[in-house]
């Protein structure tokens, strides 16, 4: 290293570093240069923030403490150690500073350190900024996946950057582009769904709007593709538990949204996942983290830790002898940043000094981590404006695109002719757990202020009213769990004398009412059936033999044949966050003709599972003896209050040449009903005859298209080489030569597709192993 007397300066003697109008590239070179060893190591220390850390201090017994690593709170460490870390330089990064004052005091800290290195501070903001007050909670990303609308998405995802750089955090823990297969994982409302090619473009919607091209302008984030890999489809449902699968399924089904994130969105993270592959811990899989992703597919950003995970190579999976051990086998894979604690920075020092971690890798982890912070102007910019916070968070624009949102979101599964209530003066009676509480909001959400929230029941009763209905509601227990009978019985009496009734039912991953939830991250589910007495209340609601409606507020999905049976209709709303009550009582009311598709096929029962659209040719040659082999709904499903007519597919030519070639595919879409409306029409393709099984369908393109009533419009919808190819036996991406089924049409399932068919004469190669 050279002394400091020797560093480049600009004309007026500043560090090139601290010099705004130099190339990113020389300032990282720059302030790399004045670095040392050490200095360079603490850039990869993140550490959870103060506030964050004396909420769950308190909530937690010093034995607790001790024991409980997944807490992750090192005894002895108090927020005042933290903050002495941060003046001396030795934090690069926190996460979870919830309040912009804490965020700016932290700046101040790190700035007082000899470089004045900004800090990099990272939150979930998984659907809004939702773990601040005050913010915005759009629909949860289940329900983002249900609009298949990649454009809105991206806006929303745009509007949680502005909010989050409102409040000093620069960096989200998202999107969760893990492509869901088992939805007794409890972080299923966290996913886009079951299909890669969804998850795929939710994920760069996401990414584009959360970063922007390079991370440049004051209202961008970095974004995190997290969690690499396949941690949603654990042998036994639940979190952090083995994963098994075949590298192909891993290549075809979890790791094309990763691929995508990288090369189509330039994603600047990846965290890993808690699980292992095949025995390999995503924390150390250096196949993965380097050769794949960076080597083959040019990743070009860093990689985090999830929380206290390479401490948990050797806790958890036993893989390494102990945690310095563990570093090593991390570090060496292509780690950049632990979350979350000490020790991590002395002992990874320590291996560097004894030759086991060669120093180009913190150097390579380092410079990342700078290039992210010189991206973000953090070194120009490092404090906000708390009165500006106030304005950005919950903004006009930012409430519009989350209720439209919530709006595209809804999805109709079922409507014996009652939807939409039209006619007013009847009397319409609302109860179930979900129906006057902030469970719309889902995971990642900790309070917000109560004027910011429409409850299901205030959504209808509001809207009701208005249009002359007498709507009323009784509470028959918050939450499933707390239940009473004589509650139950109480709303089945009084559900007797009102003319409707809606049930609002479903689980709950309200990340602030932790004791009560049923699902969400580290609460899996061993039934797909609702939980507690919520069947008990439907039963008795349904026994008064009047109309009964059933509204699901749940991010995973639930399985009630006999329930959906004996209902009028049933209306999906997801997990649609702050103005999910609006959404619904419009949907109910009319105001909104319901367009939302499944990303995720819903099962009857937990025994079908795996159950997926996109399964392979002999999935279902035999069938079980106590169940059917079809699933209560089918993904890409959706009703409408209109009817659509989808015409045959027509092609603009039937033979698929060459890399770049494209084949467009219309289909004429006509409103045959009376209502306006909106359908999504899908694209899925079949390769007829494969050197490897493939699956029976794939969604390969959709368009929303709104129709009025009456009208037809026609979407067309491209084909590219990526649609057709897979991985062959070298794990080369490959579209064989032979032919393909096209379809299209208004779902998954077969009765709704129509065909036509391709072909392809010589083998194209796409990515060479
Ligand atoms: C989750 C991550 C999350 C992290 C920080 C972990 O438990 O798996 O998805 O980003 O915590 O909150």
């Amino acid at each position: 290293l050279v002394s400091c007397n020797e560093h480049k300066k600009t004309e007026f003697g500043n560090p090139i570093y601290l010099d705004s109008s130099a190339s990113v590239n020389d300032r990282v070179t720059d302030l790399m240069s004045r670095m040392t060893l050490e200095d360079k190591v603490h850039q990869m220390c993140q550490y959870v923030g103060l506030e964050h850390m004396k909420a769950a201090e308190s909530e937690i017994s010093p034995e607790e403490l001790e024991k409980n690593d997944a807490l992750g709170f090192y005894p002895g460490m108090r927020p005042e150690d933290i903050a002495r870390l941060t003046t001396e330089g030795k934090i690069g990064s926190f996460l979870h500073v919830v309040t912009p004052e804490e965020a700016n005091y932290l700046q101040s800290l790190a700035l007082k350190s000899p470089l004045k290195i900004p800090l990099l501070i990272g939150i979930d903001a998984i659907h809004g900024n939702g773990l601040v007050n005050g913010s915005t909670i759009y629909p949860s990303p289940i329900s983002q996946a249900a609009t298949f609308d990649d454009a809105l998405i991206k806006e929303g995802s745009a509007q949680t950057a502005q909010e989050m750089r409102a409040n000093g955090m620069h960096w989200t823990f998202a999107p969760n582009i893990d492509v869901l297969r088992d939805p007794r994982w409890g972080r299923t409302g966290e996913t886009f769904g079951e299909d890669p090619y969804l998850v795929g473009n939710m994920g760069v919607a996401a990414i584009t709007g959360l970063q922007s091209k390079d991370l440049s302008g004051p209202d961008h984030v970095v974004a995190c593709a997290k969690h690499l890999i396949a941690g949603s489809s654990s042998v036994n449902g639940l979190n952090a538990a083995p994963t098994d699968v075949s590298k192909r399924t891993i290549f075809e089904i979890f790791l094309p949204p990763y691929r995508r994130a990288v090369q189509e969105a330039n994603v600047f993270s990846i965290m890993t996942a808690h699980n292992e592959v095949a025995g390999m811990p995503g924390h150390m899989d250096e196949f993965m983290m380097t050769d794949l992703m960076r080597d083959r597919w040019g990743f070009k950003g860093f990689y985090v830790s999830d929380w206290n995970d390479i401490s948990r190579i050797a806790l958890w999976h036993h893989v390494a002898k102990d945690f310095k051990q563990a570093i090593e086998f991390s570090v060496n894979a292509g780690m950049d940043m632990n979350m979350h604690g000490p020790v991590f920075d002395k002992l990874l020092i320590e291996l560097v000094k004894e030759g086991k971690v060669d120093e180009s890798r913190v150097n390579d982890a380092c410079s990342k981590i700078l290039e992210a912070k010189f991206r973000l102007g953090l070194f120009e910019n490092p404090y906000v404006d708390v009165k500006k916070a106030n304005e950005v968070n919950f903004s006009k624009a930012h409430q519009e695109t989350a209720l439209a949102q919530a709006r595209e979101a809804i999805t109709l599964l079922k409507n014996n002719d009652i939807l939409p209530l039209q006619g007013g003066k009847k009397s319409i009676f609302v109860t179930g757990p979900n129906a006057n509480n902030e469970t719309i909001m889902g995971d990642w959400v900790y309070q917000q202020p109560a004027e910011n929230v429409t409850t299901v029941y205030q959504g209808l009763k509001a809207l009701g009213e208005q249009k002359g209905y007498n709507v009323s509601y009784f509470n028959a227990g918050d939450r499933s769990k707390k239940m009473k009978d004589a509650d139950i019985d109480k709303a089945a009496q009084l559900a007797k004398k009102a003319d409707i009734t809606i049930l609002v039912l479903g689980e709950n991953s309200f990340r602030y009412d932790w004791p009560n939830k049923t699902t969400g991250e580290n609460i899996d589910r061993a039934t797909l059936r609702l939980s507690g007495k919520q069947m008990d209340l439907a039963n008795k609601v349904l026994a008064n033999g009047k109309p009964v409606i059933v509204v699901y507020v749940s991010g995973s999905p639930i399985a009630e044949p006999s329930l959906e049976e004996r209902a009028k209709a049933v209306v999906y709303a997801y997990e649609p966050g702050s103005f999910g009550g609006q959404a619904v009582a419009e949907a109910i009311f009319g105001d909104l003709n319901p367009s939302g598709k499944l990303p995720l096929t819903i099962p009857r029962s937990v025994g079908q599972l795996q159950m997926v659209y996109n399964h392979k040719p002999t999935a279902y040659i035999h069938k079980y003896n106590t169940e059917k082999k079809v699933p209560l709904h089918p993904f890409g499903f959706g009703l409408s209050y209109t009817e659509f007519k989808l015409s045959e597919p027509k092609l603009s030519k039937a033979k698929f040449v060459g890399k770049d070639d494209t084949i467009n595919v219309s289909v004429d879409v006509t409103n045959t009903g009376k209502m306006d409306g909106t359908e999504v029409v899908q694209l899925y393709i079949r390769d007829d005859v494969s050197s490897y099984t493939r699956p029976v369908k794939e969604l390969k393109g959709y368009k929303r298209v709104a129709v009025k009533a009456g009208e037809t419009k026609t979407v067309t919808i491209p084909i590219s080489a990526e649609s057709l190819a897979f991985y062959d036996k070298d794990f080369n991406f490959v579209v064989e030569p032979g032919t393909f089924t096209i379809m299209t049409g208004s779902s998954s399932a077969d009765k709704d597709l129509m065909k036509t068919t391709i072909s392809v004469d010589n083998e194209i190669i796409l990515d060479k192993n």
